[in-house]
């Protein structure tokens, strides 16, 4: 395996180079407040000047290049100290296995040029871990479905212009089935949006939203009625990739940043944290090329999860150990870390699929 550029590679990494050097300083910074009002300018930039959506369908905008594109972006933005590259390519991958070709040709391209911002409802107050509790209702009237219920930790939900729903549609069968996907517009009479504040301060970052009434037209639901478990399934299994979210290469920057300020002694925690992370970067090098070999995981991702969280877990107690409560930035860094052991699915439930899926326990 040889993980040296190739001349193209090369050449895109030169270019989004001096494309972040000419931009040095101006970058919205990252993980506060600011970075979210932001993150849809950063996307944009990003994309104009071709450095977002590199893997994804020409098609919809994106140019179709190997995923390897995606985490030369990634380590190229953690080194200029640039925010990181905005992470939906669970939705385009949901979108683009379960929607229709009309579906796809009308919200792809806005979702990855980043002129549309979407949010994801799925989690309800009580329905995470067992989604397929969701108790939010989609009820036929006339061309459309009108929506009531509550949804919770919808990130990006104050921003959004459209999201990603699940709902139910039929009471009366197992209730897996009776799920059904939805992408319902955010700007209608009928839904309400609460901020949540964060620990670490951010307010902006998600909330709850409330459907009273909400409608959606019938031709956007994704799918027949009752498949969007499937949906759900493959948007989860995605969220749960460490080599398509980028993580890598931010916990690699702040391990570095770390270690610069520390003068003798290195703190335990923070040499675990810099062995952790070449690990989970050697990690997502080996799913990058299991990629490029045409393999596709199923619940493997749970095992990226887990490592992932452990890593960013460790991070966060080196955080801790360098920067202690006082600095402000690493504090933050640590109290963000403790929900990755939650967002996505919680390390218990990636545990229960890696013994019932991978090895076989019942
Ligand atoms: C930063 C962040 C962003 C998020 N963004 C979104 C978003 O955009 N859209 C969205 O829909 N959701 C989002 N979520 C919600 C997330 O998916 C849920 O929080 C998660 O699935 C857990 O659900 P829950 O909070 O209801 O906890 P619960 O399911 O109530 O779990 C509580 C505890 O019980 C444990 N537990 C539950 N069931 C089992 C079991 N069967 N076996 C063993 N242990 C179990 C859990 O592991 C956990 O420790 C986000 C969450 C965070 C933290």
């Amino acid at each position: 395996m040889d993980f040296r550029d190739s001349p193209a590679e090369a050449d895109f990494r030169s270019r989004l180079r001096a494309w972040l050097t000419d931009r040095a300083g101006t970058f919205p910074a990252a993980g506060d407040d600011e970075y979210w009002a932001r993150q849809g300018e950063w996307h944009q930039a990003l994309y104009a000047g071709g450095f977002f959506g590199a893997s994804w369908p020409r098609e919809y905008g994106g140019q179709e290049l190997p995923p390897v594109y995606d985490v030369i972006v990634d380590e190229e933005l953690a080194a200029a100290g640039a925010p990181p590259r905005p992470s939906l390519g669970y939705l385009v991958v949901g979108l683009g296995r379960h929607a229709s070709a009309e579906l796809q040709q009308r919200f792809l391209p806005g979702m990855i040029d980043g002129t549309q911002r979407w949010c994801q409802g799925f989690s309800e107050p009580g329905a995470g871990s067992d989604l397929a509790s969701l108790t939010t209702t989609a009820t036929r009237e006339g061309d459309d479905y009108v929506i009531h219920g509550h949804k919770i930790w919808t990130s990006y939900s104050d921003i959004a212009d459209w999201c990603l729903l699940l709902a139910r549609t039929d009471k009366d069968v197992p209730r897996h089935r009776g799920i059904s996907a939805f992408i319902i517009s955010m700007h209608q009479p009928g839904i309400e949006q609460r901020p949540l504040q964060m620990i670490n301060g951010v307010t902006t970052e998600f909330g709850q939203v409330l459907f009273d009434g909400a409608r959606v037209p019938a031709s956007q639901m994704i799918g027949a009625p009752g498949e969007g478990w499937a949906l759900a399934m493959t948007v989860v299994g995605h969220e749960r990739e460490p080599s398509t979210l980028g993580y890598s290469a931010r916990y690699g920057k702040l391990v570095r940043q770390m270690a610069n300020r520390v003068s003798g002694d290195v703190p335990e925690e923070l040499a675990w944290a810099a062995v952790e992370t070449e690990m989970l970067r050697l990690h997502v090098r080996r799913r990058l090329s299991e990629q490029l070999d045409g393999l596709s995981h199923g619940p493997e991702g749970s095992l990226d999860k887990l490592l992932m969280t452990w890593v960013e877990q460790s991070v966060g107690h080196a955080a801790l150990a360098v920067g202690g409560v006082d600095d402000p930035d690493l504090l933050s860094a640590y109290l963000y870390s403790r929900a990755q052991s939650v967002m996505g699915g919680t390390s218990q439930i990636q545990k229960n699929i890696i013994a019932g899926r991978i090895l076989g326990l019942k």
